[in-house]
């Protein structure tokens, strides 16, 4: 069965291209009906965070990308990498290296100034009819794994085509520092071997680590997993993905107004392809989802198809979801929707406006005016609010406190005082969205009218009148 990990290291975030990560791991375990699992790789003690573990699973949780497995903490499994450290070393396969640092650094500046790529010399390497130097008091020993020396690494990685490595460009890794603690290529592997895994789907950042882990995968007796390697995540302007793009953490666009499904889309877009669908559902997507069509080429961020797809969902999106969102969202600015029956229907009110909105948040501002009394755009007052119209607004809000309450009679009302006033239907219209919403756009203006309430009303435009 196919078992994918997604094993994000917890040391910031969780970014945009960890996210498509684990979204195409998780993809291609539900395709297939396999396991997700989910794996902090913490060993990086000074700089892993409990912080960054929690924000990698919120981001996770808001994405509803749920793991099957785990969450796994390297840290809980030293032991584990140091019993197979051990049977390495008891099966010949990993040695003791006392090389100090000094040593390797001359030895480095050696090969550098010969022009050789620097690469430890195999020194204390092991090996029949080989005598090693006598081991040296007071330095606490490093292993290392006897890397083949000859022949190549070969792997078929799913994104990037048919990949070779010689062994001859590869050093004796350091799988135990001189303190027994395991190294991350080494935990890696042992992880990957014991979970399991038969895809492995990361970032290209880790294409250099791979022919490595295959060579101890082999030393262990492993079965080798397929590897995908994704290509990086640029920014609009095709440089390296950044905090100057805008929001590079996935929470950031919860809070800038995103819906989850809207990034999920666009994330499963970013460097792979379904012919020219745009959207579609996370199901839909999991039983499409294949590695061979990932592009091998970088991906550029870009935010516009990013807000399209928003608004999209914003427009689909179930009215009482919105409705509990928006009510945060106004909350976190001071603007508290009532619960009294006077109160604008918050349904009604984002309905009535949710096709102009890329952003929850645009739409949260775009309606606040409901519920606090707005600010008052100067210039639109002065241009709308002319003397001369005062008395038709007047006469027209006179009517109102009698007025049946529908959106139908409302506009009869306006249509009614634009005829008796000799007007065109936007001189009376324009100033009176400058009263109610505090500018002069909105959606037709009976319908903001209606919602807003007759009580509202009234009193909004007797502040102008009076
Ligand atoms: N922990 C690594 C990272 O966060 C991922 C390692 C892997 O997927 O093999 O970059």
């Amino acid at each position: 069965t196919i078992r994918t990990r997604f094993a994000p290291s917890p040391t910031g975030f969780l970014h945009i291209g960890g996210a498509r990560t684990a979204l195409f791991s998780w993809a291609y375990a539900r395709k297939h009906a396999g396991q997700f699992i989910l794996r902090i790789e913490d060993t990086d003690v000074a700089r892993s965070t409990p912080e960054a573990v929690q924000a990698i699973l919120d981001g996770m949780g808001w994405l509803g990308l749920s793991w099957d497995e785990g969450p796994f903490y390297q840290m809980q499994r030293m032991e584990r990498y140091k019993e197979v450290i051990q049977k390495l070393l008891n099966e010949g396969k990993a040695y003791h290296c006392y090389s100090s640092k000094e040593e390797l650094e001359a030895l480095r500046e050696r090969q550098m100034q010969q022009g050789l790529k620097p690469r430890y010399d195999g020194r204390w390497r092991p090996e029949a009819g080989k005598s090693l130097p006598p081991i040296p008091e007071g330095i606490p020993p490093v292993i290392r794994f006897k890397n083949p020396q000859t022949g190549m690494v070969n792997w078929q990685d799913m994104v990037k085509g048919e990949i070779n490595i010689s062994n001859e460009e590869l050093d004796d890794l350091i799988i135990a520092r001189a303190d027994g603690t395991p190294t991350y290529n080494f935990c890696v592997v042992v992880d990957d071997w014991e979970m399991g895994i038969t895809q492995v789907i990361r970032g290209d950042d880790h294409v250099n680590n791979t022919p490595r882990q295959i060579n101890m995968l082999h030393a262990l007796g492993a079965d080798i997993p397929q590897y995908a390697h994704l290509s990086m995540i640029l920014g609009n302007d095709g440089q390296k993905l950044s905090k100057r793009h805008g929001a590079v953490s996935v929470m950031q666009y919860d809070e800038d107004g995103y819906l989850p499904e809207a990034v999920l889309n666009y994330l499963a877009r970013l460097g792979w392809s379904h012919g020219d669908d745009e959207i579609f559902s996370m199901d839909q997507f999991c039983a499409w989802f294949d590695l061979d069509h990932i592009t091998p080429s970088a991906a550029q961020f870009n935010t516009e198809k990013l807000n399209w797809l928003n608004s999209h969902y914003i427009k689909q999106a179930d009215l009482a979801y919105l409705a509990a969102d928006i009510t945060k969202r106004l909350a976190s600015k001071s603007v508290f929707v009532g619960v009294g029956n006077s109160s604008p229907d918050l349904q009604k009110v984002i309905d009535l406006y949710r096709d102009r909105a890329n952003t929850l948040n645009e739409l949260a501002d775009s309606i606040a005016y409901f519920y606090h009394m707005p600010a008052v755009d100067e210039a639109a007052a002065i241009k709308h609010i002319t003397s001369d119209i005062l008395p038709a607004i007047k006469t027209m809000a006179d009517q109102l406190a009698s007025l049946e309450w529908s959106v139908e009679v409302i506009h009869a009302l306006i249509n009614q005082v634009v005829t008796e006033h000799e007007l065109k239907f936007p001189k009376i219209a324009m100033p009176l969205r400058v009263m109610l919403t505090g500018n002069a756009q909105s959606p037709s203006i009976d319908a903001v009218m209606y919602l807003l309430g007759r009580d509202e009303v009234i009193s909004r435009i007797k502040k102008f009148t009076d």
